[in-house]
């Protein structure tokens, strides 16, 4: 799926775009998510779990992770170890989004290897801020 994708013929913009990994299982977040992302000019793949977010992580090698933290299963920091482990995507910078970033949570977020968070419900301002900074 993911080759047939590369292999359709983009427009020169999608082409150059930066790719971006969502990871949300929360199909609202995930629509607003993609849809603000794919409006500013990237390109959105998604991953609705864990396992499917390490396979897409490998398969595709985003520029960009977004990674929800409470997910069904393996959760956020799990997989984001995962990918951290495998030497061909574990320089791949993640952000988490969590509706949990308390201080403790943020130190939690930050010790296991995501670079920043985002906090749920998102401020679109700052989401796409955070998203261009790792991105240039
Ligand atoms: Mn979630």
């Amino acid at each position: 799926m993911a080759a047939m994708e590369k292999s359709s013929a983009p427009s020169e913009a999608i082409k150059d775009a930066k790719t971006v990994l969502i990871v949300e299982d929360n199909d609202l977040n995930m629509k607003l998510f993609h849809d603000l992302l794919e409006v500013h000019g990237y390109r959105v793949i998604e991953a609705r779990n864990g396992a499917e977010a390490i396979a897409r992580a490998r398969s595709d090698a985003p520029d960009l992770i977004l990674m929800d933290i409470q997910l069904p299963e393996i959760s956020g920091l799990k997989a984001t170890q995962e990918i951290q482990a495998d030497p061909l995507i574990k320089e791949t910078p993640i952000v988490a989004v969590t509706a949990y970033a308390t201080r403790g949570d943020e130190e939690r977020i930050l010790a296991g290897g995501c670079r920043d968070y985002i906090a749920k419900p998102i401020s679109v301002a700052d989401f796409l801020e955070k998203v261009k900074r790792y991105l240039d």
